[in-house]
Order: C-alpha cells, then sequence, then structure tokens
C-alpha cells in the first residue's frame, strides 16, 4: 500500500474529469494521515480552491469552532470532500465527476483507516450512504459502512446560511459531535505491544 502523501502527489495532477479544467488546483484533504476521525464535505469553493486546503472558508471556521467544543483540532482529524477540485459556481458535482473522484476518496479512506466518518451535509451523506436520506432525518444516527462508524450530520455552511448561533440546526450540530466524540470514546485501546515475529 502507499502512503497519503504518494496517493496525494498523483491525485495533484488528476484530469480525470471536467473539473481540472477550472480549478487552480486540486485539493486533495488535510490533517492527520493516521486520524481515527474523518469528515467529508461535497466539495471545494472559492477559497478551498485557492488555498488548496479544505474549509478554510467560513464554514471551515465553524468546523474548527465544533472540533474545538469537543477537544480536537484539524490537525487531530482529517478532512476531504466528495470531489477534489473546485465545481464551476460551486454547483453540486455532477454523476460522473463523482465517479471519477470516487477512487480517490475511496484510497484515501483506506489508507486513513478512521474508525469514524462525519459526513456535512445532504450531499456528502447521500454520496456515502448511498441512499437519498434527508439529512434532517438521519443527521446524529451512526451507520455502519465497511466496519466504520458514519455519522452524518449538517453542513456547517448551512447553519451559517440558516439559523445561525441560537438556531435549532445549530443545537442539532452540537448535539451530533457529542455523538462524534461518544463514538470515539469507545474505540478500544489498542493492548501493550510486545516484542516479537513481527
Ligand atoms: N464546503 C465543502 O463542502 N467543502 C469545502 O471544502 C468547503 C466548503
Amino acid at each position: 500500500m502507499r502512503t497519503l502523501e504518494e496517493a496525494a502527489l498523483e491525485a495533484s495532477t488528476c484530469t480525470l474529469c471536467r473539473l481540472a479544467n477550472g480549478r487552480t488546483q486540486v485539493v486533495y484533504g488535510v490533517g492527520d494521515p493516521h486520524a481515527d476521525l474523518m469528515f467529508i464535505g461535497e466539495g471545494p469553493g472559492f477559497h478551498e480552491d485557492r488555498q488548496g486546503q479544505p474549509f478554510v472558508g467560513a464554514a471551515g471556521q465553524l468546523l474548527n469552532r465544533m472540533l474545538g467544543e469537543i477537544g480536537l483540532s484539524r490537525d487531530d482529524v482529517y478532512i476531504a470532500n466528495t470531489v477534489k477540485c473546485r465545481p464551476p459556481n460551486n454547483r453540486d458535482p455532477l454523476p460522473d465527476e463523482l465517479d471519477a473522484c470516487s477512487p480517490w476518496l475511496r484510497e484515501q479512506i483506506r489508507l486513513i483507516d478512521p474508525h469514524v466518518v462525519v459526513t456535512l451535509g445532504n450531499f456528502a451523506t447521500r454520496y456515502v450512504l448511498q441512499r437519498q436520506v434527508s439529512i434532517t432525518r438521519v443527521r446524529g444516527q451512526r451507520f455502519v459502512i465497511g466496519g466504520r462508524t458514519v455519522i452524518p450530520t449538517f453542513h456547517p455552511a448551512a447553519i451559517l446560511h440558516g439559523g445561525g448561533e441560537r438556531s435549532p440546526q445549530m443545537q442539532a450540530l452540537r448535539s451530533d459531535f457529542e455523538q462524534v466524540r461518544a463514538a470515539l470514546a469507545e474505540i478500544p485501546e489498542p493492548v501493550e505491544e510486545q516484542l516479537g515475529l513481527f
């Protein structure tokens, strides 16, 4: 198996779909390459495309704050998107773009090997669950996919454009992050390592 760094290097010159034409750069992902917790958003926006990192705009600030509330920082987790290049005018990625990009995301998940995956918003949630669910119905619930716990929650941008700080959506986001904290706490501690044949 190659390293995440090697995969990111190859992805940086990807031309598998039309999104390559409009991008400033590929936004592969950021964070701890062995994180227990991984976030999946929809796709890079204007600032992400310019800076080469996911969730660096206003939505990213809120994500950082929510992480802080459960005692984590961006360096403790891994953050990626369903597609790695900015769709024009921030439209939703198209089915053939998702298909072209999915080997990158699937390999990324295999290499990072997170216990818990949080999908941010309707789009990423439907894509990861492969079901036309509604985020308002499934948020905060746990799904097990490929042995990993998937917890959908609202996209931070939806909070910013919607009700804001005192809204029921913000309360829901907080409560979902508490779910994430609880799911992480359930990961068994590794037993003490011994020297041996391997
Ligand atoms: N919204 C997303 O879904 N992803 C980003 O990287 C930034 C904003």
